[in-house]
């Protein structure tokens, strides 16, 4: 078998054999496949897709190219997360320490940025010390102490995707269906997830623009949980503005902390309840949807969420006085709020462009490996639906270049759009596949 072949037959838009995904996922493993085939045959997939067959076999090689985690007699229950990716999602640093502090252990392993999306691991490392290589010894041992891990995936887990994944964000072949899938959820088969709530995300500013594309991925995940002995469900959330305010490694964490300590914007405190409550009765430490809706508000009130938080930080090496006192965080050397140009009603931001913006001002990665400027990054101020008078704030940009703040300052007002006429606020979810 010649790896030439299996990117042509997927070119010609034939449906690979198993052998042939297994060959290429194997081979790419061992450093056998270059990064230019790799990157043809990514493109040749998003191109023209494969068959729930092929994503299943994808997903069940890349989980096997690697070790793989039983966490059977380290938690009763292996219960995870994951984001398909979306702008200024900082979910997991929210609802991961209010389900620990509910008494539901998660040992997570998150990604780097990937396009446009920010990633959980480049938020963390804004706190300086902060460790996201942790071994699996060490990755076992915390979960069983603390009951909460929040690093990046260890080399040896399905380190298929993790070369696949670096290879993505900067080859253009992140927004596939069979590719997401296929990243996601050999990550969660192979770190012994055993219950799995996904949170794939709708519209401008998420790899899935279509309500149809995200229900069809939502319900390849959940076939390929239960098909690998695993429960799952999916929520539909949407990503139609950013979610929250901040978007930008530092920013996120600050606004997670605020979050934490009961206050945040009221869009982003609402999706990480909705996802804690998901898990929590997921992981069956809720008989109902109301009642661990109570416990993990409950979490936030009484600041065991929070503390949660401070443990975790302190756990991985963090300096806990970066969290403590968020001014501590890496800050850009410049700051401006710009107005609204305009009075009326916000009718669209445009996601997707504030989160180009943002790695454009540094928060992502032009190349392979390429540092993150944790401090830069953009805070929107009003939400879809709002009444704007001219001259109140509208966004805030941090950067660190005064040309690219220019820049960025021209795209992003034209990333917000007008209406004379009030405009509905958008919903925050559409759905869950189960
Ligand atoms: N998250 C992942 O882990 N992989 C993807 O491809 C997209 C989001």
């Amino acid at each position: 078998m010649r790896i030439v072949d299996i990117i042509i037959n997927k070119r010609e838009k034939e449906e690979l054999t198993s052998e042939e995904i297994i060959f290429f996922v194997e081979a790419y493993t061992r450093g056998d496949v270059p990064d230019y085939q790799a990157s043809a045959w990514a493109m040749a997939v998003l191109l023209n897709g494969m068959t729930t067959r092929e994503t299943t076999d994808l997903t069940l090689a890349m989980a096997a190219s690697g070790d793989t985690l039983d966490l059977s007699g380290v938690v009763d229950l292996a219960v995870d997360k994951h984001s398909t990716g979306g702008v200024g999602d900082k979910t997991t640093l929210v609802v991961q320490p209010v389900v620990a502090a509910c008494g539901l252990p998660v040992g997570k392993m998150s990604g780097r940025g990937l396009g446009f999306s920010g990633g959980t691991l480049d938020k963390m490392e804004s706190i300086p010390g902060y460790r996201v290589d942790l071994t699996t010894e060490e990755f076992i041992d915390q979960l069983k102490t603390m009951g909460m891990v929040l690093t990046g995936q260890s080399g040896d887990l399905a380190p298929a995707d993790g070369k696949l994944y670096a290879l993505r964000d900067v080859s253009g072949t992140v927004p596939s269906l069979p590719l997401i899938a296929s990243s996601i959820m050999s990550k969660k088969i192979a770190a012994g997830a055993q219950r799995i709530v996904l949170d794939v995300k709708c519209g401008g500013g998420a790899f899935m623009e279509t309500l149809e594309e995200a229900q069809e991925l939502a319900e390849i995940m959940v076939e390929i949980a239960n098909l690998a002995g695993r429960k799952a469900c999916a929520l539909l959330s949407n990503m139609n503005q950013p979610l929250g305010c901040a978007v930008g490694n530092a920013l996120e964490v600050k606004e997670a902390i605020d979050t934490l300590q009961g206050g945040g914007p009221e869009d982003f405190r609402e999706h990480a309840l909705e996802v804690a409550v998901h898990m929590l009765v997921l992981g069956d430490k809720a008989n109902s949807e109301k009642e661990a809706c109570e416990m993990a508000e409950e979490a936030i009130r009484d600041g065991t969420g929070w503390e949660k938080f401070r443990q975790l930080v302190i756990a991985q090496g963090g300096d806990v006085s970066y969290v403590d006192e968020p001014n501590k965080l890496p800050k850009a050397n410049l700051i401006e709020t710009v107005n609204a140009p305009r009075s009326g009603y916000l009718s669209g931001i445009h996601a997707r462009v504030i989160g180009e913006t943002a790695v454009v001002l540094g928060a992502g990665r032009a190349a392979k490996g390429d540092p993150v400027d944790h401090a830069v990054g953009i805070e929107v101020h009003r939400k879809v639906g709002d009444k704007v008078k001219e001259g109140e704030p509208l966004f805030t940009i941090h950067a660190n270049d005064k040309k690219v703040l220019e820049a960025a300052r021209e795209t992003l007002l034209g990333a917000h759009t007008w209406s004379d006429e009030p405009v509905e606020p958008l919903p925050l979810f559409y759905g869950v596949v189960k």
